[in-house]
């Protein structure tokens, strides 16, 4: 069994380890695990995903102002949804989360940071393109 944490409600979910998946809906609101787009998180729930978390939690640290980072937007969601449940993609707003970008030393954006069981593991700066963004990934899954 592994351990995720729902995308739309937070509650942490226990699920069979699986190469692929048809289905799987979350305990608690029944909304489908499977919906692997990126979410946008604050303190609150970028805590609860990375410390409880058994998959690669991959972090887009991006802002609004920053061109680069809307530019890879699409490329980290698609990367996203074709790696489906083997990680789970979150994105933090630096403006708006500035005790997190802080607390991981963000210097420029946009940055992907890899976490597993809770600690950073690694971490990326500047934009990639989709595969450039799946390659890095291979390593951890
Ligand atoms: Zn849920």
């Amino acid at each position: 069994m592994i351990k995720i944490v729902c995308p739309h409600c937070l509650q942490i979910n226990r699920i069979p380890l699986r190469e692929s998946y048809t289905k799987a809906n979350c305990g608690n609101c029944k909304s489908s695990l499977l919906d692997t787009k990126p979410r946008d998180v604050n303190y609150t729930s970028f805590t609860k995903h990375i410390q409880n978390s058994d998959i690669p939690v991959i972090v887009d640290f991006w802002a609004q102002w920053c061109g680069p980072c809307r530019m890879m937007a699409p490329a980290f969601e698609s990367a996203a949804l074709k790696l489906g449940l083997k990680t789970r993609f979150l994105k933090v707003n630096t403006e708006e989360n500035q005790t997190i970008a802080g607390q991981f030393s963000i210097k420029g954006i946009p940055t992907i940071i890899a976490f597993k069981d809770g600690k950073e593991i690694d971490k990326v700066s500047g934009a990639l393109s989709e595969n450039q963004i799946i390659n890095w990934i291979r390593k951890f899954i």
